[in-house]
C-alpha cells in the first residue's frame, strides 16, 4: 500500500480578466471549487493508478472538511486516518487566474498545521506496514520528520517531496529520504544553484545526493526529469512526451503519486523505467484543466504502463 502523510486544501478558484489591484473590486466570470493540497493530490494519483492508498491528514469539521473526506473516499482512498478537527478550518487556497493563465494565490493552511505526532501514532501500524510512504512540507515539518522516521525505521520506502521548499530545510530530511523528488524552483531554493537545463539539474542533484539521500529526482516540467542515485552517481536525463499543455497545475503531484505507485507495486522495474512511466502519466495530466480532475485513471492509460 501507499500511505501519504500530508495536506488537503480546498481550492477556491476565480477566473477574472486580470488580477485586482490593492483595494480594488473586480468581477470574475467563473468560480469553482476544486480539491487540492500536495499530499492529497499525490494520494489521488496513486489511487487512480490502482494503489491501495491511505491518507493521513487533518481537515476541519465544516462542509469543506466533509466534502474533502468524501472526495478521498470517491477516489478509493482509506480515510481511517483523515482526522477532522474543530480547532481550525480546512486548508484553503484562494486562487485568482487572469486570462493569460497567470495567477495569484493565498494559502491558509488551517487544519493541516494541526496534524501532529499524536495523529501519527494512531496511524503507526498503517505507516509501518506500507510499501511506500510519501511526505511533503504543507504540514508541520516536525510531523513530516516523525512520519519519515517511523517509515524509515520499519523499512518502508520513503518518498519525500520538499514542497514548498525552504532554504533552511532540516538536514535530517535528506538522510530519511530513500527518494528525494523536487522541481526546478525547489531545487534552486535548496541548493542556491540556478536550474534551467538537464545539465544544471544533474549538478544540483549531486549536491542534494551528497546531503544523504539514496536517490534524487529533479523534475523539469516539459523537459521531463533527471535522476541520480547513490548506487549509480551519474545523472541520467529522462525526457518526456511532447504534448500540448493546457494546465500544468499539479503536474508535479501527479508525477510523485505515479512514482509512488510504481515503487510500491512494480519494485522490480528499473528506476529509469518508473520515471519514464511517471513522466508519461504527468504529461497526460497537463493536457486537461484542473488539478486532481486532470489526473488519469488506470483504465484510461495504455496497457503497457502496467
Ligand atoms: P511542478 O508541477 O511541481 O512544477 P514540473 O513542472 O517539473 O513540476 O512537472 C512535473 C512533471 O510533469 C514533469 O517531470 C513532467 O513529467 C510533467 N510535465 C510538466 N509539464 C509538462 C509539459 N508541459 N509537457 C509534458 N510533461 C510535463
Amino acid at each position: 500500500a501507499v500511505v501519504v502523510v500530508g495536506s488537503c486544501m480546498t481550492d477556491l478558484v476565480s477566473l477574472t480578466p486580470r488580477l485586482p489591484k490593492t483595494g480594488e473590486t473586480i468581477h470574475g466570470h467563473k468560480f469553482f471549487i476544486g480539491f487540492g493540497g500536495k499530499g492529497a493530490n499525490q494520494c489521488v494519483q496513486a489511487a487512480r493508478l490502482g494503489a491501495r492508498a491511505s491518507m493521513v491528514c487533518k481537515v476541519g469539521k465544516g462542509s469543506f472538511g466533509n466534502d474533502y473526506i468524501e472526495n478521498l473516499k470517491q477516489n478509493g482512498i482509506s480515510t481511517e486516518f483523515a482526522y477532522q478537527t474543530a480547532e481550525a478550518a480546512t486548508g484553503t487556497a484562494s486562487i485568482i487566474v487572469n486570462k493569460e493563465g497567470q495567477n495569484s494565490i493565498v494559502i491558509v493552511a488551517g487544519a493541516n498545521l494541526l496534524l501532529n505526532t499524536e495523529d501519527l501514532r494512531k496511524a503507526a501500524h498503517a505507516i509501518r506496514r506500507a510499501k511506500v510512504m510519501i511526505c511533503q512540507l504543507e504540514i508541520p515539518p516536525a510531523t513530516s520528520l516523525e512520519a519519515l522516521t517511523m517509515a524509515h525505521s520499519s523499512g518502508v520506502k520513503t518518498l519525500f517531496n520538499p514542497a514548498p521548499a525552504t532554504a533552511d530545510l532540516d538536514p535530517r530530511f535528506y538522510a530519511l529520504s530513500d527518494v528525494f523528488c523536487c522541481n526546478e524552483s525547489e531545487t534552486e531554493i535548496l541548493t542556491g544553484l540556478a536550474v534551467s537545463s538537464p545539465a544544471d539539474a544533474g549538478t544540483a542533484a549531486l549536491v542534494l545526493l551528497e546531503r544523504g539521500c539514496q536517490v534524487v529526482i529533479i523534475t523539469l516540467g516539459a523537459e521531463g526529469c533527471v535522476m541520480l542515485s547513490k548506487t549509480e552517481p551519474v545523472p541520467k536525463y529522462i525526457p518526456t512526451e511532447k504534448v500540448k499543455a493546457v494546465d500544468t497545475t499539479g503536474a508535479g503531484d501527479s508525477f510523485v503519486g505515479a512514482l509512488a505507485f510504481y515503487l510500491a507495486y512494480y519494485p522490480n522495474l528499473s528506476l529509469e523505467e518508473m520515471l519514464k512511466r511517471s513522466n508519461f502519466i504527468a504529461a497526460v495530466s497537463v493536457q486537461t484543466a484542473g488539478t486532481q480532475s486532470s489526473y488519469p485513471y488506470r483504465k484510461d492509460l495504455p496497457l503497457d504502463l502496467f
